[in-house]
Formats: C-alpha cells, structure tokens, sequence
C-alpha cells in the first residue's frame, strides 16, 4: 500500500471545492501519518475513543471528524476537539453534544444525518424530521451547536441508477433545508461519497466525501 501515492491520485481527481476526509478507522497511527506527511489534515474515525487516542498522539494540527453513529454516553470523550460530527439523527443526541460544547466553550459543528438509502440497516432521519428540528424552539436554544450540512450514506448496491437517486435525493434534502434560514444553522457542506462512489456522489453535488480503504487500504476486523 503507497498511502502516499494513493492520496496524491484521489486528490487530483477532487474538484476545488470538494474536500476531502480521509477515513483511518481501525488503521495504525503510522499509516495516518504517512497520510499527514503527505499533506493530509482531515481525519474521519467512526468510534469515538479510537479517534480520543489517535488524537492523543497525532499532531495537533489535525482536524477530527466523527463518521459513525454516535452514543450520546461518549459525546463527552471528543467535545474537547472534535471538529465536525457526522451522524447527528436526533434531537437528543443535540442537546447532549450542544451540553458537552458548553462545558468546553465551544461551539461544535454537526451535520444532520439524512436516511437516504433503502436498506433498514442504515441509519439516519427523514427530511421531515430534520426540518421539524431546524424549526423548532428547542433546538433555536443550542447556542453551542453549528449545523453546518447534511450526511448520508448510499445503498450498499451495483446499482448507479439506485445510488445516483439516492444522492441526488440528498442534494434536494440539502437545498430544502436550507430554504428554512434556521438559528444555529449554516448550511454549506453535502457530506456522501465513499470509495466505491465518491465520483458519482461529486456529480450529484457532494461537498465532502469520505474515502477510506483507496487511501489506507482494506480494512481488517478482527
Ligand atoms: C468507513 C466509512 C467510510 C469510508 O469507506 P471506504 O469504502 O473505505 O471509503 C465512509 N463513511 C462512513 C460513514 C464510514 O463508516
């Protein structure tokens, strides 16, 4: 694996405006830094404590964001310094991360995770809760939490046309949402595309996508 190298041809092929997180869950320490040696800043974990003690050890200059779903009970491990959370999908998981951001005089940028794939497994809100949420006075209370997008993840599927509806199902969530001029809320960034289809999420309007394995390589769960 020449992380390196495979870095350098993802980034190539990344319109300006897209930016790029690269996805290190489950992969060593040195292999993140031969993507930060290689200019990479932007990391994306999917647990909160593997990400805590990568933190600990890489440059501080990184920015950290959290991919996966989130357990409210371990919000507190990355309020000092996460940068962007990914899978926001309720209300309640706000008021905990907007309590945590508090703690730590911070304001902490989310994105709202919009279930866009068919598959159950997949996790996420519907367009209408997440505008109900945008809308409502609880949430015009969180001071401390910046929506800053949305999220969301594909079918697991060959299918383009099936992939391609869902995207652009999320570009049009995106664009409604934004219509809301919500409190607490600064709607620039469309987070979809991973690996298998990070070129086809560009075309649909991503903003960011989330590439882990043509970076790092496959991933081994033991
Ligand atoms: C693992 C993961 C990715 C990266 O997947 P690859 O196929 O390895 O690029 C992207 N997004 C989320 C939410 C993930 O959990």
């Amino acid at each position: 694996m020449n992380i390196q190298n495979n870095l350098n041809i993802i980034k190539q092929s990344l319109p300006e405006q897209v930016t790029l997180v690269a996805v290190s869950k489950t992969k060593p320490v040195s292999d993140l830094m031969e993507a930060y040696n290689a200019g990479q800043r932007i990391f994306g974990e999917n647990k909160i404590q593997e990400m805590a003690e990568k933190h600990e050890q890489m440059p501080k200059d990184i920015t950290w964001h959290m991919i996966g779903h989130v357990q409210r009970n371990k919000v507190k491990y990355m309020a000092p310094f996460v940068s962007l959370i990914h899978g926001v999908e309720s209300f309640k998981l706000l008021k905990e991360i907007n309590k945590q951001a508090i703690k730590h005089d911070r304001v902490i940028d989310c994105l709202l995770q919009i279930k866009i794939a068919e598959e159950d497994s997949k996790f996420g809100m519907s367009t209408q809760e997440a505008s109900d949420i945008l809308q409502s006075e609880d949430f015009s209370t969180l001071k401390n939490i910046n929506i800053t997008g949305v999220m969301g993840m594909a079918t697991f599927t060959d299918n383009q046309l099936q992939i391609k509806k869902e995207f652009k199902l999320l570009k049009t969530v995106f664009e409604e949402l934004k219509l809301l001029n919500s409190k607490n809320c600064n709607l620039k960034t469309i987070s979809m595309g991973m690996s298998g289809d990070y070129k086809l999420a560009i075309d649909c309007g991503s903003t960011m996508v989330r590439i882990g394995s043509s970076i790092f390589g496959a991933r081994n769960y033991n």
